[in-house]
């Protein structure tokens, strides 16, 4: 069984190694019997996201966040309220769970408009919430215990309605108030720098089956 990776700016948004979380993607697919098909989708690749199972954003420095925008404004934001809206699988990790928000405003007061993928935006605060991550999703999303490290100035805010992926057991996370990253439809954010999948093979799966789930029908033996 197939399943359709994109990842979205690997030459931007690929702080800490969170290339790694797509070496987990196939390695850990391989072992459940998926093959995950990954394709790299660069700034200026006109390729369209339709078609993917799972769209993967790495993290990013706001200078690197700041030069997808005009894209994001062009059509890639489109196309990740699209994917979104139809129960894509998307993984964003920091700056890339930043980018499936409504803005992302930096610390002189700019404001970077995001996809809106997802109801929630960014504020960057003086002090970086910097050290170790450590959360515990909710049952929606696996409810295992996920560590990691974090290293952000953005404090994230979610709208109404919108689930935090998990609550934070250690570190700072969206913003303080005890939440970590978003969950909404099949779109998941997380501050975890680590790589988190590599870190957290439970939540690799989480992400792999919720893509199986949709593409060929829910929980069976895919091998
Ligand atoms: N530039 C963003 C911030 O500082 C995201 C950083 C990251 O991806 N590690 O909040």
């Amino acid at each position: 069984m197939e399943l359709k990776v994109c990842h979205l700016y690997p030459e931007l948004l690929n702080l800490y190694g969170d290339t790694g979380n797509v070496a987990s993607l196939v390695y850990i697919g391989k072992k459940l019997g998926i093959d995950a098909v990954v394709d790299r989708v660069t700034l200026g690749d006109s390729k369209s996201l339709t078609g993917y199972d799972i769209i993967f954003i790495g993290g990013g420095q706001d200078s690197e966040q700041r030069l997808i925008v005009p894209e994001i404004k062009a059509f890639r934001g489109a196309e990740l309220r699209a994917a979104a809206k139809d129960g894509v699988t998307v993984l964003g990790i920091c700056g890339g769970y930043q980018l499936l928000g409504n803005y992302y405003e930096t610390l002189n007061g700019e404001r970077l408009e995001f996809s809106g993928a997802v109801d929630f935006y960014t504020k960057a605060a003086p002090k970086r919430a910097v050290g170790t991550l450590r959360f515990r999703c909710f049952q929606e999303s696996g409810g295992t215990a996920v560590r990691g490290f974090e290293n952000h100035s953005g404090r994230t805010y979610l709208g109404k309605g919108v689930s935090s992926l998990g609550t934070v057991t250690e570190g700072v996370g969206n913003n303080g108030d005890g939440g970590e990253g978003v969950r909404f439809l099949n779109v998941f954010g997380t501050y975890s720098h680590g790589p988190v999948l590599p870190n957290n093979p439970k939540l690799c799966e989480v992400i792999l089956k919720t893509a199986m789930g949709r593409k060929y029908g829910e929980q069976r033996d895919w091998t």
